[in-house]
């Protein structure tokens, strides 16, 4: 079915085209639907439609204050209203230590005296605050994520439901994980004993584990390190678990073609970041030629480029992350484009408690793929929540307290002081 849409779209909509408006104007008229994939058009009635759902909030909910806290090792960032109510949220470390200044010079001063409830029109102003879009990227949008969890909890807190709730409606309260290793420095047997151990404490049924040298222009992270661990990780764990890989960005799309080859023959569940990560036409190349499906987006800032890849399909499976993206809003509007093109979104998650979004994101989102990351380390903040956040036969539970669905907020913030 997919290597149909692609040869569908290879004489469609722009393929091999860089660029929006006039997506596929070589092959043919713009705004003329692309056969088989949604227009440029749908795509973007797709983008705008309304996403907060605020109807139980009836009186406005003024922006008094908005401050970065620091609590141990952890930041927060709480806002109260004029009315007394609070909301936190959790940034993705190690960010805060020097994302702080164009949070407090560049994005809470635009927030101070509005109405919470326009949060979603909000954020086009934000970007035009000070010239702010001139700084979009990961730089920029981190501290406006921060802002608005902080809202949405605050909103959810006051509405009485949870943010999956105020997103669009929840469709899951748990979500099938993955549990990945981030090394690179083992070899491919350190490497398998290694995902042992991660399966075994996490309980996941699925794992992902790195491939290629991490942006090395086709070099291992050792010689011979990439053909090995492939088969090796299947042969180890054998059909009951599904693998997934990742490159960084290590290939050029020949070496990336040769190693999806290998996670085709192991039938991997995806295989993520094969080229650099801003070259969508070597990305779409690999993707092309790949029946896995090729997973991106983690770096990528720009809702148009994510709009390119979506109609052009230079991914399978798009993966804003929240933190670094801007917010749920921002991606939400991703994953409704996705969704027309029948494509899941499979978010990228920040340490920390990016776990948490990420589960809240689930929650209200139709396709999310298959599996979502898991990072151990992160039990200790199960507790915090409303039913606590627990892990069974491979299930990540949603919280469906109001808001974020922290339990003790008052308990969380003592102790915290302003950074
Ligand atoms: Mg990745």
């Amino acid at each position: 079915m997919r290597i149909n849409r692609r040869s569908l779209l290879a004489g469609g909509i722009g393929a091999g085209t860089i660029g929006l408006a006039p997506a596929g104007a070589a092959q043919r008229k713009a705004g003329t639907p692309a056969p088989g994939g949604p227009s440029p058009q749908d795509l973007d009635r797709a983008a705008a439609a309304t996403v907060l759902k605020l109807d139980a909030l009836k009186s406005p909910v003024i922006i008094e204050s908005i401050k970065l806290l620091r609590k141990d090792k952890d930041y927060l960032v709480q806002v109260r209203s004029r009315d007394g109510a609070e909301g936190v949220s959790f940034p993705n470390p190690p960010r805060a230590d020097y994302l702080d200044k164009i949070l407090k010079q560049l994005v809470i001063p635009f927030f101070i005296g509005k109405d919470a409830r326009d949060l979603e029109n909000l954020l086009w102003e934000l970007y035009r605050f000070h010239d702010n879009y001139k700084l979009y990227g990961l730089a920029l949008w981190s501290p406006q994520a921060w802002v608005e969890f902080a809202i949405l909890d605050l909103l959810g807190r006051i509405a009485r439901q949870p943010l999956g709730a105020l997103l669009g409606g929840i469709v899951r309260r748990e979500v099938a994980i993955y549990v990945a290793s981030g090394r690179r420095d083992t070899t491919p047997q350190q490497e398998v004993e290694y995902l042992q151990k991660l399966v075994q404490q996490s309980g996941a049924r699925a794992l992902k584990f790195r491939v290629g040298g991490r942006m090395s222009r086709n070099a291992d992270a050792m010689p011979g390190r990439t053909e090995t661990l492939i088969p090796l990780v299947r042969k180890t764990f054998g059909e009951a678990i599904d693998i997934h890989a990742d490159s960084n960005s290590s290939y050029d799309p020949p070496q990336a073609i040769k190693v999806g080859r290998m996670l085709e023959e192991i039938k991997a569940v995806y295989f993520e970041e094969p080229c650099p990560f801003d070259h969508l036409e070597d990305t779409k190349a690999v993707a092309d030629a790949l029946t896995i499906p090729v997973a991106g987006g983690e770096q990528e800032y720009s809702d148009w480029r994510f709009r390119w890849m979506v109609a052009n399909r230079g991914v399978d499976i798009v993966q804003p992350d929240l933190h670094y993206y801007g917010g749920m809003i921002r991606s939400i509007r991703v994953a409704r484009m996705a969704q027309l093109a029948k494509m899941p979104t499979t978010v990228h998650i920040s340490g920390g408690l990016g776990f948490v979004y990420m589960l809240h994101f689930a929650s209200c989102v139709p396709d999310i793929g298959r599996y979502q990351e898991y990072k151990l380390g992160t039990e200790k903040y199960g507790n915090w929540f409303d039913p606590p956040i627990t892990v069974q036969d491979g299930k990540m539970t949603v919280p469906s307290g109001p808001g974020l669905g922290i339990k003790d907020l008052p308990g969380l913030l003592q102790g915290a002081r302003e950074v």
